[in-house]
């Protein structure tokens, strides 16, 4: 059970004390963690809350379109740091993971706000004062749908516009298990509150690439390797072709899922090698076959059918652990 109760208590609290709230989201925000986010921020906003979204990130170009990127602050050291060190309340949307926060745990650690995580995610942090996690939820949009109702409030067309996003990005446009029948009828609620074209969302989200992500795509594609009698697939992705299309993390991330659709694969893995000496992996895998497992060995985590891992490992290295790692999780051949 979720206390949307316990979080209307401590709004009210912060709203008759005059304190601010903080929304945030994870590093390299998707379209779940920031349609969450803005549309808490559109409720909180309408019930007379002092109220800032920080990222540790600028908001990725092709989400921009959304009413509300334009309001959130990206994390520097002078009023972000200072915004979220006096809040009352901090909210952090679609990520259970204190350190997916990025420069912001910092700040975070030091300030005394009241910590609320919303989340689908599986894990839960005792991090968090209080968390409002269902692992069953589509998106963490789904679950600021359910609070904004339970805390009485309307959809307006900025919270419905937001909320769809989030919908679309996490259910993949409604074709991953988690799309039901609650997902329908929530969509059909936005649909009717307006604010929303299914067209206009789907061409600045899906389409509109770059000739540079084609690329990245065919270089993907054409490193394809099939492992384990062809059940796992993974690519790479070199700092140099990343670079040549300057690609943000957003970009990748239908590629991993173009490898799980080939015949015979269950479970995919995209590498990308990221400066410094790190690897980022994006994983995704059919049915009962559990990324999040393979994840959680390296430090990552996520959904049983989609995780990811942020590796403080060199690119051959981490692609050697991972793929031999991953026959752990195929059923025995
Ligand atoms: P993606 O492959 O799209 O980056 O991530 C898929 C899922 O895995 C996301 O829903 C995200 O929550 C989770 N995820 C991705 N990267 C990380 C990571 O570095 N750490 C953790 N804990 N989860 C991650
Ligand atoms: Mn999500």
């Amino acid at each position: 059970m979720i206390r949307w109760d316990q979080v209307g208590e401590k709004l009210e609290a912060a709203r008759r004390a005059g304190r601010g709230v903080v929304l945030a989201t994870h590093v390299n925000a998707d379209g779940d963690g920031l349609g969450s986010e803005i549309a808490l921020y559109y409720f909180l906003k309408s019930k007379g809350h002092q109220v800032a979204m920080i990222n540790n990130d600028p908001v990725p170009k092709k989400y921009t379109f959304l009413k509300g990127t334009e309001q959130i602050l990206v994390y520097d050291e002078g009023r972000p740091r200072e915004l979220i060190r006096d809040a009352d309340l901090f909210f952090v949307l679609d990520n259970s993971s204190p350190a997916r926060l990025g420069r912001l745990l910092a700040p975070v650690k030091e300030g005394s706000a009241f910590k609320i995580c919303i989340d689908h995610h599986a894990d839960v942090d005792p991090f968090w004062d209080l968390n409002c996690v269902d692992s069953n939820a589509s998106a963490s949009g789904q679950l600021v749908y359910r609070a904004i109702v339970a805390l009485g409030g309307a959809i307006s067309p900025e919270m419905a516009e937001a909320l769809y996003v989030s919908f679309v990005t996490d259910t993949g446009h409604f074709r991953f298990s988690k799309s039901t029948a609650e997902v329908h009828r929530i969509i059909a609620d936005l649909m009717e509150a307006g604010g929303i074209s299914p067209p206009k969302i789907y061409r600045a989200l899906f389409e509109g690439v770059s000739r540079g992500q084609v690329c990245m795509v065919g270089w993907a594609l054409s490193d394809a390797h099939y492992d384990y009698g062809g059940r796992f697939a993974w690519a790479r992705l070199t700092r140099s072709q990343l670079d040549e299309t300057r690609g943000d993390d957003e970009d990748t991330s239908d590629l991993v899922n173009m490898l799980l659709a080939v015949e015979g694969v269950q479970a995919a893995a995209l590498f990308k090698e990221l400066p410094e000496g790190r690897t980022k992996v994006s994983l995704r895998s059919l049915g009962s076959i559990d990324v999040n497992r393979l994840a959680s060995k390296f430090g990552g985590g996520g959904h049983t059918n989609a995780s990811g891992i942020l590796m403080a490992v060199p690119f051959e290295q981490a692609v050697r652990l991972v793929v031999e790692e991953a026959r752990g999780i195929l059923p025995a051949a």
